[in-house]
């Protein structure tokens, strides 16, 4: 039921990104994918319900308690996402590349598999849960912002733990299922969708007919001011 959003969004005879797929039961999973599209960032999913409830944050995720970062949630992902890596071609919804840059399993605060109180938290709008992943672990929280113009923005927050850190986790750019990096992905498939944050890459194909519009993540608060306030351009 939840997929069809995702679905919606996506030609499957033109991307590689999977279909479907089902969550088995045992530990739950958490994955974290860097994605190059229009804007780079880092989808955060967690598995709940068999599908991957998931975030896209823009500075990624941060083990420095002090640090909010800014999750925008989006469309449910399936279960087999979580193995995907790799190009997602031009004029399709996400266009860029994906990497695996982290994921492992994830638990409740108290260390068990309870989806009913973790449903129960996203319905609230606060889940806190223990990442058990190869850069990312110990707990965090998701937070959702009352009273925002935007429904969907919530708050990704490390909890000062053991694992609270002010290393600067993103600095490590390499999957953690292979040896890419979105370097490395931006030459093997001939775009310019690479690290660097805020890439300036330019559309060479425009959207391709009958492809969703919609930007691949919600735009940052800060955007729908400059799109109401509609400033000239400078002149040269
Ligand atoms: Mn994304």
């Amino acid at each position: 039921m939840s997929l069809i959003r995702y679905k919606q969004k996506r030609h499957f005879d033109e991307t590689p990104e999977p279909k479907g797929g089902k969550g088995k039961a045992g530990k739950l999973i958490f994955v974290v994918q860097k994605h190059s599209a229009s804007h780079l960032h880092y989808d955060f999913r967690l598995e709940m319900e068999g599908v991957l409830k998931s975030w896209a944050v823009p500075k990624g995720p941060s083990l420095n308690p002090d640090d909010k970062r800014l999750a925008m949630m989006v469309e449910d992902h399936p279960y087999d996402y979580k193995d995907f890596e790799g190009n997602i071609p031009e004029g399709n919804y996400g266009a860029g590349n994906v990497i695996v840059w982290d994921t492992g399993t994830y638990t409740t605060y108290n260390g068990d598999s309870d989806e009913k109180s973790l449903l129960a938290g996203l319905k609230k709008g606060h889940i806190t849960f223990i990442l058990h992943g190869k850069k990312l672990k110990g707990e965090f929280a998701l937070i959702k912002i009352r009273g925002g113009r935007q429904e969907n923005a919530w708050l990704l927050v490390k909890a000062d733990d053991k694992f609270a850190s002010k290393e600067d986790i993103t600095t490590r750019t390499k999957s953690v299922l292979s040896d890419a990096t979105l370097d490395k992905l931006a030459a093997k498939y001939g775009n310019e969708k690479g690290d660097i944050r805020g890439s300036k890459t330019k559309k060479k194909n425009p959207a391709k007919k009958g492809v969703t519009k919609e930007p691949d993540m919600p735009a940052p608060r800060s955007s729908s001011l400059t799109a109401s306030g509609s400033k000239k351009k400078p002149l040269r």
